[in-house]
């Protein structure tokens, strides 16, 4: 493969967010925040395929290699990536971690002990918790000696006040991890960093913002920091997802158990790969075949999404005490017109009011100039949250003894 311009510098950062079968990849240069190579392998294993882009998006030759593991993937993405870039070699790696439990409010170099707890919190987060600790014991394997980053899903949220950290429960589940923990933390740290640089009249402001794609949530923020979140112990409490259920009456699951004789391992099948949009619908978990489509199905798969997003941008309003801005983000947020126009169409009361042209281009700001709270379309950058805690670490040096982390920032 060829080297995309501009020249190569020499110290790199590499991302990583390794799922059950895929690992996202990124490779940053020391200075510039566009990464120079982005890397999706996906169906690990046999039927492993690997794709690879600039950081302007253009395809790049895709390498040969073995793909049967993470650490295999790594190994070949590398090897084509050292023929672009001599000598390369990653002066930091920052991974995104789900699960940061209680203690761990910002990104936190990785050793031995530190891994040792984030496996302690796999009972919390079991879909997701040990392909992160795969992907991080196959960098570590491939790139020994280099300083590597965990930045969590959950730090984001760890300021909660109680309130907002805690279920109706007695308190020794409390006490032993049973909390609302909050994720996608690391788009909301991008979104609230962007904004502070964007809008800065609005970075001390009330926000609620929005993550909508595939997975969904909304977060309270008042002067850059989470006050509430729509996701609670785990990723599928709140808004209707791709195939998460969002928010269901806990009876549910009993009637599941009791009446029907389902196992742990069926009800979570149900809530994380049935539910949602393809559960209702019936057709697809894409919200842009949804809309296309034309069952009614499908219409009300996107009434149920829009009444729930809604719904939520009120709750989220009044843990705020008032709203000054709502931020759309994630791939229906970022893209959809028609979801932000029919969230956004019963919430005059609180002030927003759209400018349909601006909505239909995704303008940054798509309210009309007199309404009262801004609208926004932000695009996340979860990667780069990453790169940018990896980055702190490259500066700090290799020895862990002097090696810092930076909050995000
Ligand atoms: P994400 O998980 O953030 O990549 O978002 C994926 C979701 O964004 C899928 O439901 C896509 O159908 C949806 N999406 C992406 N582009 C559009 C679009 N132009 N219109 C509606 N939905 C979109």
């Amino acid at each position: 493969m060829s080297a995309p311009t501009p020249a190569a510098p020499q110290r790199f950062v590499l991302t990583l967010n390794a799922g059950s079968s895929s690992l996202k990849m990124g490779l940053y240069g020391s200075q510039s925040d566009t990464p120079l190579v982005v890397g999706l392998a996906d169906r690990i294993g046999p039927e492993g395929v690997l794709k690879l882009k600039s950081g302007t998006g253009d395809p790049l030759p895709a390498p040969e290699g073995d793909l049967s593991t993470h650490e295999q993937v790594l190994t070949t993405v590398i090897a084509s990536l050292r023929s672009a870039y001599p000598g390369l070699d990653p002066a930091a790696i920052g991974h995104r971690v789900v699960h940061g439990g209680i203690q761990y409010t910002q990104p936190t170099l990785l050793d031995d002990a530190v891994i040792a707890e984030l496996e302690r919190l796999t009972p919390f987060a079991p879909l997701h918790q040990p392909h992160n600790l795969a992907g991080i014991r196959a960098a570590r394997h491939a790139f020994p000696g280099v300083p590597q980053v965990a930045c969590f899903d959950t730090a984001f949220h760890r300021h909660h006040p109680w309130v907002n950290d805690t279920f109706a429960l007695p308190r020794a589940l409390y006490d032993e991890g049973v909390r609302r923990y909050g994720f996608h933390g690391l788009s909301y740290d991008y979104i609230s960093g962007a904004l502070a640089q964007q809008a800065p009249h609005l970075a001390a402001a009330n926000v609620v913002v929005a993550h909508l794609g595939n997975g969904a949530s909304m977060c309270a923020i008042r002067n850059g920091k989470s006050v509430a979140s729509s996701m609670g112990f785990s990723a599928l409490d709140g808004l209707p997802m791709g195939t998460r259920c969002g928010q269901v009456d806990p009876g549910v699951l009993l009637y599941l158990m009791d009446q029907k004789a389902m196992s742990a391992a069926e009800i979570t099948e149900l809530l994380y790969k049935k539910s949602g949009l393809l559960g209702l619908s019936g057709l697809s978990n894409d919200m842009r075949t949804l809309e296309a489509a034309d069952t009614p199905e499908a219409a009300q798969a996107i009434d149920y999404f829009v009444f729930r997003c809604r719904r939520e941008v009120g709750a989220m309003a009044a843990a705020l005490g008032g709203i000054d801005a709502l931020v759309f983000t994630g791939g229906i947020g970022e893209n959809s017109r028609l979801i932000r126009e029919r969230i956004c169409e019963r919430l005059d009361w609180m002030g927003i009011e759209l400018d349909r042209q601006r909505n239909a281009r995704n303008a940054l700001v798509i309210s009309t100039e007199l309404a009262r709270t801004t609208v926004m379309v932000m695009p996340t950058d979860e990667e780069l949250v990453i790169a940018r805690a990896a980055r702190m670490n490259m500066r700090a040096g290799r020895d862990p003894q002097h090696a810092r982390c930076a909050p995000y920032a």
